[in-house]
């Protein structure tokens, strides 16, 4: 264990034990979906570029409104993070919501895509792609109902998506890869083939839209070692699958920034910790491990990228074991 993840407060031995305790769980997973284990773990870091409701402060509600109204601490975070992770020669795989594309400035986008670093589509105005009902798709459309007036769900659905893939093209010279949903769903697209063949008739062939379901502990406690167990054990929920319709899933791994920072007010000592033993898992037994978070919280909560250095040296540390990707990579390898 070297000197960050030691200062971080996660020991080789907590790894140790949060592997033994999930460890009959572990080994179906190893047999089934990681070639007995010599495969290469996929490490992702993703980033989803939009604002995030209660940051930089608490009370802050009016992103639910202008979701990529990205402000400039949000952004030079961006750029920073993507800086890191190249100097390490790491990648990460940003998702980018279609209307930061109205700002005046967008270079510090194209300065993430000239790095290398792959830019997927998170939707223009952050819609739910499960709605049923036209006032649940987005806020916007909630205060300003005539946008969309007179559409179906699925014609709404379809031009978001379809805007945000044609904006950045044309004014970042952004290729999109890949689909993040907004929100991630416990089951992902499970039930829903009209959203899987929705997406695939825009073009993709993967997306990420699941985060399983797990335990946190009361808001504003420190996690305890049964929580932390069940957010390891959450991880084999968190493998990638292809859904019937041939579209492949590439689940979030929990826990999420927002879910551990702005739900349940964790310390940033507690998610390093969390994230640590989660990618280790990944790392252990050939697996996949999606790391979700959001530049908007973590400018504020983990201002120094601890979390994101950390998973890189995780990584460099296992260099016969595990691999730093984009999700496209992933996919591929799913869709073998
Ligand atoms: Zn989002």
């Amino acid at each position: 264990m070297n000197r960050h993840t030691v200062s971080c407060g996660v020991s080789r031995r907590t790894l140790l034990q949060a592997a033994v305790a999930t460890a009959p769980a572990v080994l179906s997973t190893v047999a089934r979906g990681a070639d007995n284990g010599k495969r290469k773990a996929q490490i992702a870091i993703t980033l989803d570029l939009e604002m995030s409701r209660h940051y930089p402060r608490r009370g802050m509600t009016e992103w639910d409104y202008q979701k990529g109204n990205l402000d400039e601490a949000t952004k030079r975070h961006s750029v920073e993070a993507a800086k890191i992770a190249s100097d390490r020669g790491a990648v990460i795989h940003f998702f980018c919501v279609g209307r930061v594309l109205e700002q005046a400035d967008v270079s510090w986008l194209k300065q993430i895509n000239e790095l290398g670093h792959p830019i997927g589509n998170h939707t223009y105005d952050h819609v739910y792609v499960l709605a049923q009902k036209a006032e649940d798709i987005q806020f916007r459309f909630r205060r300003a109902p005539w946008l969309i007036r007179g559409r179906s769900i699925e014609q709404v659905l379809r031009e978001n998506i379809r805007l945000t893939t044609v904006g950045l093209k044309q004014r970042a010279g952004v290729e999109v890869n890949g689909f993040r949903t907004p929100g991630g769903f416990a089951n992902g697209l499970v039930g829903r083939p009209d959203v899987q063949n929705l997406l695939l008739d825009l073009g993709f062939t993967w997306i990420s839209g699941k985060y399983p379901r797990h335990k946190t502990g009361p808001p504003k406690t420190e996690p305890t070692d049964e929580v932390y167990a069940d957010i390891v054990r959450a991880q084999k929920e968190a493998q990638p699958f292809v859904y019937p319709t041939g579209l492949v899933e590439i689940p979030m791994s929990p826990i999420s920034d927002v879910n551990a920072f702005r739900t349940n007010y964790w310390k940033l000592d507690y998610f390093l910790k969390a994230i640590g033993m989660s990618v280790q898992w990944a790392i252990d037994n050939g697996g996949v491990y999606d790391f979700l978070c959001h530049p908007s919280c973590m400018v504020v909560e983990d201002p120094e990228f601890k979390t994101i250095k950390m998973i890189c040296d995780l990584v460099k540390q296992n260099p016969d074991r595990a691999e730093i990707v984009g999700l496209d990579k992933i996919a591929h390898r799913v869709a073998k």
